[in-house]
This record gives structure tokens, sequence and C-alpha cells, in this order.
């Protein structure tokens, strides 16, 4: 999929793909998300344990393609400790780097997905499981979905 991207980026991608971190559902979650990409299949859903303002834990569970996964998982270990503003501002950088490959500041870890914004149709697959956590932030209980006045 990725020709010309770091080898280290892929390995990063595949091993969060084949072993998902806290790949589990939450019963006692303080807000969950459902995200859907039809153009991909990928489904998923995001826990989050929220303590005031701060994220504490952060789950997933669902199916999809490799990046879909992958993203989710990092995501769940990115967003830990972190604000709400945080995880939210770390939505716009990622949102940002899947679509030009470059962010404006840190993204850590996400960083393995520079190379996507060269796949559009890999874009909303990375972008999901961001979708889903700013819609768990908000309390939204209807399904976030790529298709849907979402970008
Ligand atoms: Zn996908």
């Amino acid at each position: 999929m990725f020709d010309d991207i770091n080898d280290l980026y892929q390995q990063v991608i595949l091993d969060h793909c084949k072993q998902p971190r806290n790949f589990h559902e939450m019963p006692r979650c303080s807000c969950s998300a459902q995200g859907f990409n039809p153009l991909c299949g990928d489904n998923l859903k995001l826990f989050l344990t929220l303590d005031n303002d701060l994220i504490r834990e952060a789950s997933f569970v669902g199916s999809g393609c490799c990046i879909s996964k992958a993203s989710a998982s990092l995501l769940t270990e990115n967003v830990r400790g972190k604000s709400k503003l945080e995880a939210e501002q770390m939505f716009e950088r990622v949102r940002e780097l899947v679509t030009t490959g470059k962010a404006t500041g840190d993204v850590g870890k996400l960083a393995v997905f520079a190379g996507v914004y060269k796949y559009p149709a890999r874009v909303k697959c990375a972008i999901l499981a961001w979708h889903a956590l700013v819609g768990a932030l908000k309390g939204e209980n209807n399904p976030v979905s790529t298709e849907n006045d979402l970008n």
C-alpha cells in the first residue's frame, strides 16, 4: 500500500493493526461513540473514561481495514491523560496530517500516518476513530459516519 513511506512507519501501522492496543469494550465508560466509514466498511466503537476534564482511559472495538484499526489503536494510547481540549486539538492536527502530510504541532506516534494523504481513499480510514472521539466527547449518541457532514 505504501510504496515510498518510511519502513518504520509501515511497521508501526502493521503492528498496531495486528495487535491493536486497548482493544476491548469498556462497560462502565463515561461516554462512547460509534464510527462508520461506509466507503471502506470500517466500523468501530470508541469508549472513554473521563475524570472531570481528563481522559483517563480509552479503548475501542470493531472491525475494519489495517489503517482504521491502527489509527484507533494509536488514538487510545495518544489521548490517555489528555484534557478534552487537548484531544480536540490533536484531532485537528491528525486531520491536517492525513490530508496534507504535515501537521502544525507535535503529533507523537501519529506521525506514522503522514503518508496517508497520498492515498485519498484511506484518509477517512485514518480519521474515523478521531471523529468517533470527538463525537464521544460531545456526548452525541448518534453514530458518526464519515459520509455525514463530517470533514
Ligand atoms: Zn478503511
